[in-house]
């Protein structure tokens, strides 16, 4: 078990964009362990979040491993073909913000995303609403692309605390 340290905002590692995955090996293996341990861990720490991007810990290869209730998809290479025109709003936070504030932003309302599964088979699937937006901020961390950047008004940022009280 490897749970690796969770790089934060500010960071320039979360900037570097990732390489596409090429090796279907040991090697990814062992990087798809890391990710997961290190979600399980910080899931049990912080009571939330769902997935884990690779450049959140330092891994500069494409890879999103999301669990939640013990339904679990890992994507290798993910690519967003299609977003809807459709948006919505909704509150994004992140494990590289410490899920410490979290911000009103507009996601695609449904998407379709072709990617690796950890043979390498290709897979296309479609994703709304809360998975939609999951991926959409999960693959933008893949493009060194961090949700704070989709912000559009800074009155929009509200402290964890105060977003339980007003929209759990
Ligand atoms: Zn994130």
């Amino acid at each position: 078990m490897t749970v690796k340290k969770i790089y934060k905002l500010g960071s320039k590692v979360l900037r570097k964009k990732s390489e596409q995955v090429e090796n279907f090996d040991e090697e990814l293996k062992s990087k798809v362990k890391d990710l997961k341990d290190t979600l399980f861990n910080f899931q049990k720490e912080y009571g939330i979040g769902r997935a884990i991007a690779s450049p959140q810990i330092g891994y500069h290869q494409k890879i999103v491993y999301f669990n939640k209730d013990d339904n679990e998809l890992l994507m290798i290479n993910p690519k967003i073909l299609e977003k809807s025109e459709e948006k919505f709003e909704v509150w994004d936070s992140c494990f590289s913000f410490n899920v410490s504030f979290f911000i009103k932003i507009e996601r695609s309302k449904k998407i379709k995303v072709k990617y690796q599964d950890i043979e390498g088979i290709a897979h296309v699937q479609e994703f709304k609403d809360d998975l939609s937006e999951l991926f959409q901020h999960e693959i933008d961390h893949l493009h060194g692309i961090l949700a704070t950047d989709h912000l559009k008004s800074n009155k929009d940022i509200i402290l964890r605390e105060v977003w339980e009280k007003k929209y759990q």
